[in-house]
């Protein structure tokens, strides 16, 4: 990738951070409070489980970012993290999606064990 394309991909990984960032903020856990209405309280619950939803997506999101803006760092970035790999991934799939760490065949492949990464890491 030469190095035009690799500062457009850092430009947008930046600001895709700062969005989830933001996003973030605004959907912060909060702790449940009492009510004394069943009503209020069930609306509140659900609201709350939907704020942690957002916020897990996007810390999760946030990772992965991290992890990009890692591996342009290290020089590393499009390049497919399978070891028996290592392809350039397409720019087609990284303008897409900018976090990929995977080609679309191992990501494929891979989609179990790194979900089993994300949650080890975010445990
Ligand atoms: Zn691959």
């Amino acid at each position: 990738m030469n190095d035009t394309a690799l500062h457009q991909f850092k430009r947008t990984l930046l600001q895709k951070r700062a969005e989830l960032e933001a996003t973030m903020q605004s959907h912060r856990p909060t702790s449940m409070e009492r009510c004394a209405d069943p009503y209020d309280m069930a609306m509140a619950n659900a609201e709350a489980e939907t704020n942690l939803k957002i916020f897990k997506a996007a810390r999760k999101s946030q990772f992965q970012v991290a992890a990009a803006l890692d591996r342009i760092e290290r020089g590393t970035y499009g390049i497919c993290r399978n070891r028996h790999c290592s392809q350039e991934i397409p720019l087609k799939r990284l303008e897409a999606v900018p976090e990929a760490e995977h080609c679309v065949e191992c990501q494929a492949h891979h989609e179990h064990s790194v979900s089993a990464d994300y949650a080890l890491a975010l445990a």
